[in-house]
């Protein structure tokens, strides 16, 4: 495998530049033009060293570089696919959830994912960040719900922003009685991870909240060395963390990609927690895999690694309804098999094991 070695170079933002660095055909380019004309492309050095230009199906470069496909639009997808419009009650506010608010500082990411369920919010030409009268207006939201125990940042990708305007927001945050919570969800660790320097975690640590950081990983390749490093560091601190991740058709919805990333994330002391189903984002088709398949392939991780490998298969219900689980279920009602007659109404499952047998709940005598 020969890869493009970028450690040195800049964030490829032009889709002439992937071009020219081989990560994408020049055939393609007048129709890579259309697609960074309307959804934002960043491929960091990171993340471009580990794309392999001669695999045409890399499952790396299919999440960063950009396809003609994305210029196909399909009924039902939607700008806003999970509804966070409906629960705006002030800018950078979502409060879907009573306990819970998503707070969205910036719009800007280290990469931009070619299946985000917020690329129509994300990316150049939006704005970058909550102005300040916008950020203290957020603010005071929180302040004045004291159901409000988690506070979500999220974005665009909250680290970001500066170790010491972070820091600020921490602050802000955890001076606030009932946020008990501060959840920081990003991708920075796998695209940037050099930027979790240690005024970065140091920044996150905060008297008063706890701080949880949630990954944002689709492919074990994405955990390297640079990327373990940065979780470590987090972890060490006494940060704990968790995973995300999407299920992405040519990336790794196959049972042998979807072990390796959650295996992987173990490994790095991150608990496996989403595999969400692809958001209704415009111009994603060609990465969404069908619900059956990922229930399938829930199965089949379940036969295959232990429960602290398993994450949480959801979908986020579109119009703003928030997440429902939507893995396989292994309880069933019974029904009698001629002659049984009347089931014993504690006899009346059946249940399924982690190798596909079928069992009776409680066991018939
Ligand atoms: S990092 Fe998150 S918000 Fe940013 S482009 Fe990727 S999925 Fe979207």
């Amino acid at each position: 495998m020969s890869r493009i070695n970028l450690k040195s170079a800049a964030t490829l933002r032009e889709p002439a530049e992937l071009v020219g660095h081989g990560l994408a055909s020049a055939a393609d380019l007048p129709d890579l033009e259309k697609v960074a004309a309307r959804y934002a492309v960043a491929v960091t050095p990171d993340i471009a060293a580990l794309i392999d230009p001669g695999d045409p199906d890399d499952p790396i470069a299919r999440q960063f570089i950009p396809s003609a496909e994305e210029l196909v639009a399909r009924p039902g997808e939607n700008a806003d696919p999970i509804g966070d419009h409906a629960h705006a009650p002030v800018a950078g506010i979502v409060h879907r959830y009573p306990d819970r608010v998503l707070f969205k500082l910036v719009h800007v990411c280290a990469v931009y994912c070619r299946f985000c369920f917020r690329r129509e919010m994300v990316g150049p030409g939006k704005a970058t960040a909550l102005s300040s009268d916008a950020y203290n207006g957020a603010l005071d939201y929180i302040r004045a719900h004291s159901e409000i125990w988690e506070v979500i940042l999220t974005g665009g990708d909250p680290l970001m922003l500066s170790p010491r305007r972070l820091g600020e927001i921490m602050a802000d945050l955890a001076a606030v009685d009932h946020v008990k919570i501060i959840r920081i969800h990003t991708r920075v660790p796998v695209a940037d991870p050099a930027r979790i320097s240690a005024e970065m975690v140091a920044a996150l640590k905060v008297e008063g909240a706890a701080t949880w950081v949630a990954l944002h990983a689709n492919h074990a390749r994405e955990l390297t060395g640079g990327a373990r490093a940065a979780c470590a560091a987090m972890i060490d601190a006494g940060i704990p963390m968790v995973s995300q991740s999407v299920l992405l058709r040519g990336v790794n919805d196959n049972v042998a990609a979807l072990e390796a990333l959650m295996r992987a994330f173990v490994e790095c002391r991150i608990k496996p927690y989403y595999l969400h189903h692809g958001d209704l984002a415009p111009g994603t088709a060609h990465l969404r895999a069908t619900l059956e398949h990922g229930q399938q392939l829930m199965r089949d991780l379940r036969g295959r690694v232990s429960g602290l490998c398993q994450p949480d298969y959801v979908l986020d219900i579109p119009g703003g309804y928030g997440k429902a689980p939507v893995g396989p279920s292994y309880l069933s009602q019974a029904n009698s098999s001629p002659g049984e007659g009347e089931l014993d109404p504690e006899t009346r499952y059946r249940i399924v094991d982690y190798c596909g047998d079928v069992h009776r709940y409680p066991p018939k005598p």
